[in-house]
């Protein structure tokens, strides 16, 4: 730790999750001796979520795979853990914290409260439609999976969508699958590459309906179809609907922070003096990019978490930007689907590795003379030889060259 470090007796981090648990362990392993306690509304200790929509709900793992931590490192961390309990409001200027009503005080604090998920209006209370954030979640549409075939409908085919889709094939159920864009995942990875994976979806069986909503979800307190806004009407036993989320910030309304889709911070994850952001609910000006952005992926949350452990422990002459290349991985079926970089959906896409047609392939990504991004089905190393071109900030024509080299 620096010498110039200002002087903490304790840190508080509330979410104890993948950033907030990361944050703790960062602090101990750059020798922070004081108290910190780490706060969470589930009643689980930290999990890991991508599990949740991949060999979990398959039925593949139990639920002791997904810890973050095992015990015995989880204790030599020496945390003050609550778990079970919500932070329900913060007021920075009088470093209060108020944890499910009472108020205490605080040294430092980190944020890492997460998202949740949007909920499609008019479905609350009818059985067989479920969203997929917790482990909860994962449980009980793993349950309704196992309990004899079942009809999915799958509202949404962003990341939840597209796994949830290719796990239920692998129960024999009929699945269709609904998107309001033109191709699934389309947002992060444009038309070109979208329509590869819409052809990895068709291929396995899936009914894919994509530029159209839902009108309603229809049934007499359990589900039994959905109406699109076409017209058409799928007869449904479970549905998942993934249709994004929002950043857990409602316990910070008058707390002082400026809220604004997310906790916003500086460029060193610094929300306020002695406030920290990280993971999903952060919102931050990444300067590698000139953009204010917060990224809802596993390694964000592992790298900030780190990030803003160690800014809480800087002065703000030695606070560094947080400035990585974001980078997420997803598998659906047997592909394994990487994208590092920050893509538009009208960038230029081109093929380095492999083809569409084989559904094995890198692309690449660009725009103004720059290298944007680099996708990869079932085509991790070039992912990686990529994402350090992407860290170095390489133009397109280099990554052509450099593709050219390949050859
Ligand atoms: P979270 O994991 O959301 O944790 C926040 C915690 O804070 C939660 O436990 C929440 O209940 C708690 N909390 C909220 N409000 C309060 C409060 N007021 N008081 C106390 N506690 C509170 N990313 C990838 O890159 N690859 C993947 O394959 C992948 N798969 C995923 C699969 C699923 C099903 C899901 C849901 C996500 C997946 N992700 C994946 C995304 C990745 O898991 C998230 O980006 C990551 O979990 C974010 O971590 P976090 O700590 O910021 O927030
Ligand atoms: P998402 O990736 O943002 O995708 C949501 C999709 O649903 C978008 O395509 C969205 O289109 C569409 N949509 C929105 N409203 C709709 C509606 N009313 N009807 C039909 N479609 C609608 O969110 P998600 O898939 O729900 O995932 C939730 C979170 O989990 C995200 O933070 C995600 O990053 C994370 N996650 C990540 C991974 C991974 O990295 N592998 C895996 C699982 C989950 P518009 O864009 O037009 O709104």
């Amino acid at each position: 730790m620096s010498d110039e470090m200002p002087v903490r007796d304790s840190v508080t981090i509330v979410g104890a999750s993948l950033a907030g648990l990361r944050a703790a362990e960062t602090l101990r392993r750059d020798g922070f001796p004081g108290r910190i306690t780490l706060i969470g509304d589930e009643p689980h200790a930290p999990y890991d979520r991508p599990p949740l929509s991949k060999q979990l709900l398959a039925g593949d793992w139990e639920v002791d795979r997904i810890s973050l931590s095992p015990t015995e490192r989880m204790s030599g961390l020496d945390l003050d853990m609550r778990l079970g309990q919500r932070a329900t409001a913060l007021d920075v200027s009088a470093h209060t914290i108020d944890i499910e009503g009472v108020a205490e005080g605080y040294d430092c604090l980190l944020i890492a409260t997460g998202a949740r998920c949007r909920t499609l209006p008019g479905t609350e209370g009818l059985a067989g439609v479920h969203t997929l954030r917790t482990l909860d979640d994962s449980i009980a549409i793993r349950d309704a999976l196992r309990s004899g075939p079942r009809r999915v409908v799958v509202v949404g085919a962003g990341f939840i969508g597209a796994e949830v889709a290719a796990t239920a094939v692998g129960y024999g159920a009929p699945v269709t699958m609904v998107e309001a864009l033109p191709v699934p995942m389309g947002r992060v990875l444009g038309d070109t590459v979208g329509d590869v994976v819409a052809g990895v979806h068709v291929d396995n069986g899936v009914d894919l309906r994509c530029g159209v909503g839902v009108d309603e979800v229809c049934g007499a307190g359990r589900v039994e179809s959905v109406r699109l806004s076409d017209g058409t009407v799928v007869e449904a036993d479970l549905v998942v609907v993934g249709i994004g989320v929002i950043p857990n910030t409602d316990w910070l309304d008058g707390s002082g922070l400026t809220v604004d889709d997310g906790v916003l911070c500086d460029e060193t994850c610094l929300a306020a003096p002695d406030v920290t952001a990280a993971g999903d609910v952060a919102r931050w000006p990444n300067p590698r990019y000139g953009e204010v952005m917060r990224v809802e992926h596993w390694d964000n949350a592992v790298e900030q978490g780190a990030h803003a452990a160690r800014r809480l422990t800087l002065s703000d002459e030695e606070a560094e930007p947080f400035s990585p290349v974001p980078w997420f991985w997803s598998d659906q079926y047997d592909r394994k689907v990487q994208l590092a970089g920050r893509p538009r959906p009208d960038d230029e896409v081109s093929v380095v590795d492999g083809s569409f047609e084989e559904r094995r392939f890198a692309a690449i990504y660009g725009r103004d003379g720059r290298l944007t991004a680099v996708f990869g089905m079932n085509r991790p190393r070039q992912v990686m030889q990529y994402k350090g071109l992407l860290e170095r900030g390489a133009s397109w024509s280099e990554a052509l060259e450099f593709a050219e080299d390949q050859i």
